[in-house]
């Protein structure tokens, strides 16, 4: 692991993109020791829950007193998702500073999700990023479904870039473009961030699900365009409890290995990381779909 900033941000989204989709619950304080862990892993960037109701989804309960249990680190962004101005305030009151909001650019997603049309979703969004902006909070702004939709399927770029645009306009720190069902294709995810890339100089992350075996494809394509941030989720847990069908994060692990094998550093250390995928597989009882867990090569060395 380098001293200086790693070359690729990851940021790993298990404790809410994959935790939020298993039946079984995790308890606030492991939860919080998995952080530690992943913290001790080389993670810089932690997704560490999100402010929902704990009645609409009880894997995130007490998402604050999980923040209250990390230990405060110059050099770590917890962050989590908020969905609303009582999530705002509930992530204002235990002295987090990083939030991530999101609108989907898909009308049935959009619905199904969260109960609102696009165009409303995207009226709260601009409202939440003015709120927390006022309050000193660092804000990622997302479009969900940014690169087609299950229900849907194309969506167009104009509508994507409007959503970014007004992102940039409101103040937001950070621009995500999320591939919710995983249906996205490199050639797709090229045009769309030269697309972005002309429109803001903003940070751009990018939330890739792997449906259909196409992530690691697709975040070699957005590297290749100077994009270097991306979430992942430790052995690919996850998925969308609104799209049938659709998969976790792109694996962690195989993100890294995609990276550190061309000599691109990550920051990680991927013998931990692979402990940490086989420690869940263990837990939740069940093989997870990220591959390099199931190899030896992460620990021929790298
Ligand atoms: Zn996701």
């Amino acid at each position: 692991m380098s001293v200086q900033s790693p070359a690729i941000l990851i940021e790993e989204n298990f404790p809410r993109d994959g935790l939020q989709n298993e039946s079984i619950l995790f308890s606030v304080s492991e939860r919080a020791a998995l952080i530690q862990q992943l913290v001790a892993c080389g993670f810089r960037r932690i997704q560490i829950g999100s402010f929902v109701s704990p009645a609409r989804v009880p894997q995130m309960a007490g998402t604050e007193d999980v923040f209250r249990l990390l230990e405060p680190r110059r050099d770590v962004v917890y962050s989590a998702l908020v969905l609303n101005r009582a999530g705002l305030e509930r992530a204002a009151g235990c002295g987090m500073s990083h939030v991530a909001v999101f609108v989907s650019a898909s009308e049935t997603h959009s619905q199904r999700n969260s109960g609102c049309s696009v165009d409303e979703g995207l009226a709260a969004v601009r409202d939440l990023i003015r709120q927390a902006k006022g309050r000193g909070f660092m804000v990622q702004a997302g479009v969900m479904n940014a690169f087609g939709c299950h229900f849907e399927g194309t969506v167009s770029t104009e509508k994507v870039l409007n959503m970014v645009g007004a992102f940039a306009l409101e103040g937001a720190d950070e621009i995500s473009l999320a591939d919710t069902p995983g249906l996205a294709n490199p050639a797709q995810v090229e045009s769309m961030v030269l697309a972005v890339q002309s429109l803001t100089s903003l940070p751009l992350t990018l939330h890739l699900h792997d449906t259909c075996g196409l992530g690691i494809a697709n975040a070699y394509a957005a590297w290749k365009l100077g994009v270097r941030r991306f979430d992942a989720s430790c052995g690919g847990l996850g998925g969308c409890p609104f799209i049938p069908g659709a998969s976790g994060n792109i694996p962690t692990e195989d993100l890294a290995w995609l990276f550190e094998s061309m000599g691109v550093d990550v920051g990680l250390d991927l013998v931990q990381v692979v402990e940490m995928v086989k420690y869940l597989e263990t837990r939740l009882g069940k093989r997870l779909p990220g591959r390099l867990a199931h190899t030896c090569l992460h620990r021929a060395g790298h």
